[in-house]
């Protein structure tokens, strides 16, 4: 799916054959295989700013940004300065160290929780604090919600089992029944089905984890006091809410999506997970909540929990260097940047007779391809994949690079200058044509 402007790709693709030789499918994680638009996904040699270039030397303005990570650009020169001196200090120790208290001490300054614990990944940030939550509760049931994407844990790949209130199936061969046994999987933004779960379930319920707003099947924010709804809900029945700010935290805006939310309403969730923003591009991620809740855990209570290299001292430098230098004007910057282009990208699919909802949360967006709103997961497997593949390919022989696939949030940086979002807006017109066709 190639035009006369699309640029070479003999170097990504013989790596891609390489890859595919000694890797599933060639990748590390599958959404990078292009599978959802088809084509040859780029291998990516080095990236400055909001700009990436490829083994073959192509250039593109990044609107995924690592998945969310990058919020000040690529290679930033002063996180690149604190990730050097830390290395230069040596790269693991496996004992306590400075930068994690000084991480963990600016995420209690900025988010709803008291104590945090490190971990690597955002999977293990999730897994862990369910284990917490039943730990902490002595119940057993999670509910969670369709199309809200918690990282790769056993129980939370899960499927809504037959009508709404039942227990859920496995999501992906490999996954036993017995592990998703105690999950519930709900519609999203769908208070009677949250109602209907506690009032059958309420006494066996450990927690409810949602995505703060969820942006893996493309960006679907909460209706308005719904997450207040759930924490009040939670509450009502002696269980735990534990809000995943994996993607928000940070990025949505400086306080994440509680930031749009809770802090204006006035509630707090009893557990965060973190990940992605506040790694700074290194693999950390972490969860924290309420002193009572965290302090279940070993070693100081009895809730195991542990990591080799959690707290890492080049991931923490990293992700505080980043958190550092995410200022209020790093925030309206991505947020005026973001709305230039969501206005650029809703004319031009307009001009092209092309169906479009542009949906967002904060500075984080995404455009489906279709013409109602999509409040949920079913809603938003109605998004015409086909037009959003010409699409992303058009853009990408632009030089623009999208997310692979029609159900991933566009992230920017506060490195996407006039030049990147000028390149971005020069795409749109063909891009949005292409998805006519
Ligand atoms: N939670 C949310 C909301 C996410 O978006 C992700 C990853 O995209 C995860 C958890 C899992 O994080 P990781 O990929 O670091 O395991």
């Amino acid at each position: 799916m190639t035009g006369p402007t699309a640029p070479p790709t003999a170097a990504s693709a013989a790596l891609f054959e390489r890859a595919r030789a000694v890797t599933p499918g060639g990748v590390n994680s599958p959404v990078r295989a292009f599978n959802a638009v088809g084509g040859t996904p780029r291998f990516i040699r080095s990236a400055a700013g909001a700009w990436l270039t490829d083994v073959d030397g192509n250039e593109y303005v990044d609107l995924i940004c690592s998945w969310g990570p990058m919020l000040l650009g690529h290679a930033h020169p002063e996180v690149q300065a604190a990730v050097a001196a830390a290395v230069a200090r040596g790269t693991s120790y496996g004992t306590p160290t400075e930068p994690e208290v000084e991480l963990a001490e600016e995420i209690v300054a900025r988010a709803p929780v008291e104590k945090v614990r490190f971990v690597s990944s955002g999977t293990e940030a999730t897994m862990s604090a369910i284990r917490l939550a039943r730990g902490f509760t002595g119940r057993d049931v999670v509910v969670k919600f369709a199309g809200c994407y918690h990282g790769h844990v056993d129980s939370l790949l899960a499927s809504a089992g037959s009508g709404l209130a039942t227990f859920a199936l496995p999501g992906t061969p490999g996954v036993p029944e017995s592990s998703t046994a105690l999950t519930m999987v709900l519609p999203y933004n769908d208070r009677a089905a949250v109602e209907k779960a506690f009032a059958e379930h309420g006494d066996r319920i450990a927690c409810l984890i949602t995505e703060a707003a969820p942006g893996n099947m493309g960006v679907v924010p909460p209706e308005a006091g719904f997450n207040r709804f759930l924490a009040e809900t939670c509450a009502q029945h002696g269980a735990l809410f534990i809000s995943d700010e994996v993607m928000t935290g940070f990025r949505a805006s400086k306080q994440g999506q509680w930031g749009l939310d809770g802090a204006v309403e006035g509630w707090t969730p009893d557990l965060v997970t973190f990940g992605k923003v506040m790694g700074g591009g290194f693999p950390a991620a972490a969860f924290g909540g309420r002193a009572d809740v965290m302090s279940r855990l070993a070693p100081d209570g009895p809730v195991y929990q542990a990591g080799t290299l959690s707290g890492n001292p080049i991931a923490t430098t990293a992700g505080l260097t980043t958190l550092r230098l995410a200022t209020d004007d790093v925030y309206a910057h991505i947020g005026a940047a973001a709305d230039t282009i969501k206005t650029a990208a809703a004319d031009e699919l307009s001009k092209a007779g092309v169906a479009h909802v542009v949906q967002a949360t904060g500075t984080m967006f995404s455009i489906f391809f279709m013409d109602t709103a999509v409040r949920d997961f079913d809603d938003a497997s109605r998004t015409d994949s086909r037009a959003y593949a010409a699409f992303f390919h058009a853009m990408l022989d632009h030089g623009v690079y999208l997310p692979p696939s029609a159900y991933e949030a566009w992230f920017l940086s506060a490195a996407h200058d006039d030049r990147a979002v000028q390149t971005v807006l020069d795409a749109l017109p063909v891009a949005a044509r292409a998805a006519a066709a």
